[in-house]
């Protein structure tokens, strides 16, 4: 599927849901894809794009970096807190703020740099063990620690368990995120993004419905 393909989907379904065109942001996630591919999207005007590695997106971006203006880079992966510097350096945005430590650690390095990307919340909506997030039941605490913290929070960000029915786990965090006073949501992928939209995203992370399938690494 092409970038205009999928843009004109997010348009039709901002319509559907009574919400501004334009408000959804498509973050173009290029891990793995082989760089010919990433450099096509770029040369359709798109700015946008996520990775889920630290050492991925600074073996990659830089160089890209240099050839085109503009550049918003979205973290979305797991984050080792040692990593937490390189990342900050890298990225505009962070999705996975999933624990105190974390927290802790951009809190510090934020006083140090005098600047920390805006940062998502991770929530493990299906609660599952072996995936990272806050629990909903902490979520709550959670995003008022990391507020005291002056932490730049701008929303909540999931990714529904591969077996269920995403928009219940989309309602959920929305939910969290409206009596949290928290406006952003970074939910949706390329299976669901058009659920997503109708539940209130506002950033969609979609991947292979724009670059194709993944190569395995
Ligand atoms: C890979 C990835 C995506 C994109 O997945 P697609 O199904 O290819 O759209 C979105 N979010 C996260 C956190 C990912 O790791």
């Amino acid at each position: 599927m092409s970038l205009d393909e999928i843009k004109s989907r997010i348009t039709a379904a901002e319509q559907a849901a009574g919400r501004v065109v334009g408000s959804v942001r498509l973050i173009a996630v290029s891990k793995v894809q082989p760089d010919e591919r990433v450099e096509a999207v770029l040369k359709q005007g798109h700015r946008c794009f996520g990775e889920n590695r630290v050492q991925e997106a600074a073996g990659k971006w830089p160089a890209f970096r240099e050839r085109f203006d503009g550049i918003d880079l979205h973290l979305i992966g797991p984050l080792q807190t040692n990593k937490a510097r390189q990342a900050m350096d890298l990225c505009n945005v962070i999705h996975s703020l999933d624990r105190p430590k974390l927290a802790n650690t951009f809190a510090r390095l934020a006083q140090e740099r005098g600047a920390c990307p805006d940062l998502f919340i991770q929530v493990n909506t299906g609660e599952e063990p072996q995936k990272a997030g806050i629990l909903p039941a902490g979520a709550d605490r959670f995003i008022a620690n990391c507020l005291d913290m002056d932490l730049p929070v701008q929303g909540l960000m999931c990714i529904p368990p591969a077996n269920e029915e995403p928009s219940l786990h989309f309602a959920l965090l929305a939910k969290i995120a409206t009596r949290n006073g928290l406006t952003g949501l970074s939910m949706g992928m390329s299976a669901d993004f058009e659920s997503a939209i109708a539940l209130g995203a506002t950033h969609i992370r979609v991947g292979s419905a724009i670059f194709g399938a993944r190569v395995a690494p």
